[in-house]
């Protein structure tokens, strides 16, 4: 009830934010953002971690599904790596394919990424090993917000084939044709080699929670760290193998291209 003299603020429990306080908390979370921290705790990143010293490990963890395969996002990465017995020997730091879709795309427009694109990326025109990846959206109950799972093809198609086994039981059992395990949780696992998708259990309220995260818009072309062309030129040129260096542009300039003022005569 308000009562003449009775401000907003006390009827609210004095937790009105003004517009100072939504200032203050953007400018904080620019910050943040600036300075490399977010909204995870030291160590945590938007990135699940996969593998044995990972989050998704042999003991798995339970994540709840933003998309179906059709909403993953797909691109492509140069990487060339080698197993010495305890590591990877890489010949070139793994990096972005500059030919990859920016967003989710239809598997019409896909195809034209397929083959490497020697005129749209100069990793591509290298002929450096090029690989297909998937980030796939989910939504932790942990941290109470959307992360991805970033995967490589192999991976990606363990979980596909388990979604789609998933997905065509519940159908089946439900008796729903349309049934989907978008927005139900799921348990993620390392199994031999690869990764398996189980169905998982959450709490209703996780369940709402991960809702609307579901269509939204998950930044995949920031997530997938694409380079300017100087940066990928100075990746390449320190190759120790696997690409062909004489593709790219002369990085220091010879010494007759150099303004006179700048040639020392010894
Ligand atoms: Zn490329």
């Amino acid at each position: 009830m308000f009562c003449e003299g009775q401000t907003l603020k006390q009827i609210n429990g004095g937790n009105r934010m003004s517009i100072r306080d939504i200032l203050k908390q953007r400018s904080e979370a620019r910050d943040k953002a600036a300075s490399g921290e977010s909204e995870f705790p030291e160590g945590v990143t938007r990135y699940v971690k996969l593998g044995r010293h990972g989050e998704i490990n042999k003991d798995g963890r339970t994540l709840v599904l933003l998309g179906s395969p059709d909403d993953w996002f797909i691109y492509f990465v140069h990487e060339d790596k080698t197993y010495n017995g305890r590591g990877y020997d890489h010949n070139f730091r793994k990096h972005t394919c500059s030919h990859s879709p920016k967003g989710v795309v239809q598997a019409s427009e896909l195809a034209n990424y397929l083959r490497a694109g020697k005129d749209e990326c100069l990793s591509c025109k290298a002929g450096a090993k090029r690989k297909m990846f998937f980030m796939i959206p989910v939504y932790d109950p942990q941290y109470k917000t959307y992360r991805v799972i970033d995967i490589a093809e192999f991976h990606a198609d363990s979980l596909i084939a388990d979604y789609d086994k998933i997905e065509k039981t519940m159908q089946k059992a439900t008796k729903n044709p349309e049934y989907s395990i978008v927005g139900e949780a799921a348990f993620f696992k390392q199994v031999d080699k690869t990764y398996s998708l189980e169905s998982g259990d959450v709490e209703d309220d996780v369940v709402e929670a991960a809702k609307a995260f579901i269509g939204a818009d998950f930044g995949f072309e920031e997530l997938a760290n694409f380079r300017e062309k100087d940066d990928i030129v100075t990746l390449l040129s320190e190759a120790v193998g696997g690409i062909d260096k004489s593709v790219l542009p002369n990085q220091t300039p010879a010494d007759d291209e150099l303004p006179a003022e700048e040639k020392f005569e010894f």
